[in-house]
């Protein structure tokens, strides 16, 4: 509940919660944060907010904190609490041993989207400046890696074309994969209210969300189409398109290819992706298939939204190219209402993407390999870098597993609880000699991590965050570290227990140096977002206070054109069989956010006390299932434990659960496909097979597994 006492200070700051980005005024007395009101000037949220950022603060200062640093020799031993001092010596002795025994690129470094672009750009730099490698990856490998390589490829930047109010002059919203009223609730408000004001509405997933149909919010076309096959629909959707002559040919001409055009509009209006044929495929009706096409060409502002129902797959960059197309071919790029945007988990995705925590590139995407760029990081950092892309975070485990990668620093991840196939992740863990972990919790890594960084908070730090229109809005420190430093002290202090020297007074001088070093940053700064509130990038020479719309005079690419590309349909190789006859997906709700590390930490808990897992009622009725029974939910990869709930959200053939608990262990069950060109997994397709336990002697869930883990401290 929020705190009516009249508070003594009040500090401007950004949700760390959802991609949306909404701006805070955080109220204290003293130490105590009592209130976070949503700031009426924040340019994402214009005031409104939901109930994480409102009222899932506490964890901040849950007893469950972490103060100390903790090291221990092996996994087995109990953890000992140690000074800072001791521990950054330990961890780096500890990777200077590594190196020396099994080579250079032995180690490697994970950074997260809950962190700070300072944060975020400085672990880039431990690797390479300090590690000597390009080992560096970053949660959105498995989230929204296939929309930096699939929007690259079609309109030469992986991120949203618009901002958020550009919503509200669209005529057609078409949202894929994604459920904003659940999981970016501001920008669904929003969205809603130009619903009501006329837009129509298409949504293209496999459950009936809140987005589909709940007050205020009805698709006109609704496309439930079974898990993983996004890419023959809109191939579909293009097929109807280009049969019917819908595309717009003079934004064609003068912004793409004509003859790139010629070729893609053959290969969709091939009969391979005939709505009748693809209606088959993807089990829903072909002529709601040609009502979707229809009304997406004839907008006139069309706009598209789309999440990781779109990116988690095994064609997940095939799927954002697809969105891509269409835009292209029907003129919906580069004017206010139009435009393709993911919609990023995470608070810090974009900012994740943009500044560096890949293995192939630098920050402002550019590649290692590129010797003029690798100069001008040389010159700045005062070391030679290597030219050589490092392992992706996948990849990392698997040479952890095979014995060549011995150790890694993760920051704010939990890769046990958060990564596809579990039991091949904890053998990977098992397999390395030093895992040094800096979070707030300990959590699930934790088990196999040696030595314990306490981290800080988003409300005990300086920094900033890019949200999913692109917004680099300031993080400022409401209240002092907990554990005495914020985490780009952390990893600067680590540094230096390394043997490297660099010192920055504050984060901002951080930020200044990603600038000079990241084009679409170079001109962002603390004292321009302390004066404009919020920037989107590019923010530089020719758009000083930044770039709401993109691409509306040319493409970011060496021609300045939009192209268009062969997405040809592969269905997945996971599919259902007599032995694991449905299809899991997965999702979010409102009061949680992902594996809720902060929100179960808080009185949002009692909104969503257990992950469930929806079934429709023909399912149940063949499995002889009641609300409320505990079901074993098996996979080829692994089984968990959940109780079933009848829901008419899902049609037959389809369950559904969010991952909210740790206990829950959803990630047992999936399994080792990814995306073809980024390896972001495939959480949204598992085939299951659900059975009814008798016995209830499954844990409690999310309280009890975390007392256990604090257990293992003492
Ligand atoms: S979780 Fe997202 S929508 Fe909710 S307050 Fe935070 S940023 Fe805003």
């Amino acid at each position: 509940m929020p705190n009516p006492r009249k508070p003594e200070r009040e500090v401007i700051t950004t949700c760390a919660y959802c991609g949306v980005g909404c701006g805070f005024k955080a109220e204290t007395i003293g130490d105590e944060i009592v209130r976070m009101t949503p700031w009426k000037e924040g340019k994402a949220n214009h005031g409104h907010s939901c109930v994480k950022g409102r009222f899932a603060y506490d964890y901040w200062h849950h007893p469950d904190r972490i103060e100390t640093p903790m090291i221990r020799k092996s996994i087995d031993e109990p953890w000992q609490e140690v000074s800072w001092e001791e521990a950054f010596t330990y961890a780096a002795s500890e990777l200077k041993r590594i190196q020396a025994k099994y080579g250079r690129k032995s180690v490697g470094a994970v950074s997260s989207s809950r962190c700070t672009n300072e944060e975020i750009f400085l672990m880039q730099k431990f690797a390479r400046a300090v590690m000597g490698n390009n080992n560096i990856d970053n949660c959105a490998r498995i989230c929204h890696s296939p929309t930096q390589f699939g929007m690259s490829a079609t309109v030469g930047w992986g991120a949203a074309s618009q901002h958020f109010d550009s919503v509200l002059q669209a005529d057609v919203i078409m949202v894929v994969g994604a459920n904003p009223t659940e999981g970016h609730p501001v920008f669904g408000s929003a969205m809603k209210r130009r619903i009501r004001e006329g837009a129509k509405l298409i949504v293209i997933d496999p459950r009936r969300t809140e987005t589909v149909d709940s007050p205020h919010c009805h698709a006109d076309v609704h496309l439930a189409l079974r898990p993983g096959t996004n890419v023959a629909v809109l191939n579909s959707i293009a097929h109807v398109i280009v049969r019917e002559q819908l595309h717009d040919p003079e934004f064609i001409r003068e912004r793409c290819e004509w003859s790139e055009f010629e070729q893609w509009a053959e290969f969709v209006a091939s009969d391979e992706y005939s709505p009748e044929n693809v209606a088959r495929i993807a089990n829903i009706d072909a002529e709601d298939i040609r009502r979707a096409a229809r009304m997406y060409a004839s907008g006139p502002r069309s706009t598209v939204y789309y999440g990781l129902g779109v990116t988690e797959h095994s064609q997940g960059s095939t799927g954002v190219m697809c969105l891509g197309n269409l835009a292209l071919a029907c003129g919906m790029f580069g004017r206010d209402g139009v435009g393709v945007n993911p919609l990023r988990g995470q608070g810090n995705v974009q900012g994740g993407s943009c500044l560096g925590s890949w293995p192939h590139v630098f920050s402002g995407y550019r590649f290692v390999t590129d010797d003029a760029t690798r100069e001008s990081f040389e010159a700045e950092w005062g070391v030679s870098l290597d030219g050589e892309p490092g392992l992706r975070l996948p990849n990392m485990f698997d040479a952890a597993l095979a014995g060549h990668f011995k150790g890694m620093y993760i920051m704010g991840e939990d890769p046990v609880q958060s990564d596809p196939n579990q039991n091949h992740i904890i053998a990977a863990m098992r397999n390395m000699e030093c895992v040094i972990l800096q979070d707030l919790f300990l959590n699930e890594t934790s088990k196999y991590a040696h030595v314990f960084l306490p981290g800080s908070s988003s409300l005990e730090k300086d920094g900033t965050f890019t949200n999913a229109e692109r917004r680099i809005s300031r993080v400022r420190k409401v209240t002092e570290p907990l554990a005495g430093y914020q985490d780009w002290e952390i990893v600067v202090k680590f540094m230096h227990a390394m043997g490297y020297e660099v010192d920055y007074a504050h984060a901002g001088e951080v930020l200044d140096e990603l600038a000079r070093l990241s084009p679409a940053y170079s001109g962002a700064s603390f004292e321009l977002i302390d004066r404009v509130g919020s920037a989107q990038w590019p923010v530089d020479v020719n758009a000083p206070e930044g770039t709401p719309v993109l691409h509306r005079e040319k493409f970011p690419r060496a021609n300045g054109r939009g192209t268009f590309m062969l997405t040809g349909f592969v269905p997945t190789r996971e599919r259902v069989s007599e032995l694991y006859p449905l299809l899991l997906t997965t999702g979010r709700i409102l009061s949680q956010y992902n594996v809720g590390t902060q929100t179960r930490r808080t009185a949002n808990s009692q909104w969503h006390a257990e992950d469930v897992l929806e079934m429709a009622r023909d399912d149940m009725d063949a499995r002889g299932l009641r609300d409320g029974d505990l079901t074993q939910v098996s996979s080829r990869f692994g089984s968990t434990r959940l109780r079933v709930k009848e829901s008419t959200r899902v049609n037959a053939g389809v369950v559904y659960t969010t991952f909210h608990h740790a206990v829950t262990k959803v990630n047992t069950l999936t399994g080792d496909q990814s995306d073809w060109a980024t390896n972001c997994p495939e959480y949204k397709v598992t085939a299951v097979d659900v059975t009814r336990i008798d016995a209830d002697d499954t844990p409690e869930q999310g309280v009890t597994r975390e007392s256990e883990l604090l257990e293992e401290t003492s």
